[in-house]
């Protein structure tokens, strides 16, 4: 690898992606090795059901040092839950306490309100268990920003990073009042309400993400799969916005993650 460049010793983190997901089946040795040539250091995999629970685990133990498990049931699945699904993903996080580094990808989301309460009561379930193990939250806000924010603070947690964090200006001042971290992705480069957050959240609560394998077809990314190797295109958007160096924006983006995370990098 050209070690000239001083591009190549950045670290580079994605804090959201689903390595689990049924379209990375058969990529992941691929991905991997795709993001370390980026300079992605740090990856952290969400779940999102009891299945992508057990899938991350066993990734985190196989790319050591480099992907780090978010375990929890999504909104989106809250629906499709088998008997005992519930029960059995409490069970195995608190039985993998040591090796989880947060509680995600959980939260609510407003286009599925048929299934309200269902979400609610899980959501619940979940920030109880991060409040119960000391663990940071990863939330999914998509439509319920706002109640979110009014509910978190009832609840004693860690840690809350707000994942792909879209919603109003006022909201995000009152996120950052309560002290929470929000992630955004390969949109930086191109959306201008995801442009207008990043320049007014301040650096220090702000991680990268690809959201993989979701799939953005504006430029760059043309509709290909989602790697977490976008993280580069993300990070340089960033830094034009907030008119900073790149290298400044990977390191105080790194050391946001450790402190999030309470990871140390190598
Ligand atoms: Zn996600």
């Amino acid at each position: 690898m050209n070690r000239d460049n001083s591009a190549d010793e950045m670290k580079l983190i994605d804090a959201h992606v689903h390595l689990s997901d049924a379209e990375y089946a058969g990529h992941i040795d691929e991905l991997i090795a795709d993001a370390k040539n980026a300079g992605v250091t740090a990856l952290v995999t969400n779940s999102v059901d009891l299945k992508t629970c057990l899938s991350d685990l066993k990734l985190a133990e196989k790319y050591a040092a480099l992907v780090y498990p978010a375990l929890g049931i999504h909104p989106w699945n809250v629906n499709v839950l088998k008997e005992n699904e519930l029960e059995q993903t409490v069970d195995l996080i608190e039985e993998q306490k040591n090796a989880v580094k947060a509680i995600g990808e959980i939260g609510l989301d407003n286009k599925y309100e048929t299934i309200w309460e269902k979400q609610m009561m899980v959501f619940d379930k979940m920030l109880r268990l991060a409040e119960a193990l000391e663990l940071p939250v990863i939330i999914h806000s998509r439509g319920t920003t706002d109640k979110i924010i009014e509910m978190l603070p009832s609840y004693r947690l860690k840690r809350v990073l707000l994942h792909w964090f879209s919603h109003s200006i006022s909201a995000l001042y009152k996120a950052m009042d309560n002290g929470y971290f929000i992630t955004e992705g390969p949109p930086a480069t191109y959306s201008n309400d995801i442009r207008e957050i990043i320049e007014k959240v301040p650096l220090t609560r702000f991680l990268t993400e690809t959201d993989g394998p979701v799939t953005y077809w504006k430029r760059p990314y043309n509709g290909q799969l989602t790697k977490p190797s976008f993280i580069r295109n993300v990070v340089e958007a960033v830094a034009e916005i907030k008119k900073m160096q790149v290298d400044d924006v990977a390191q105080q983006t790194a050391e946001n993650f450790e402190v999030f995370f309470n990871i140390k990098l190598n």
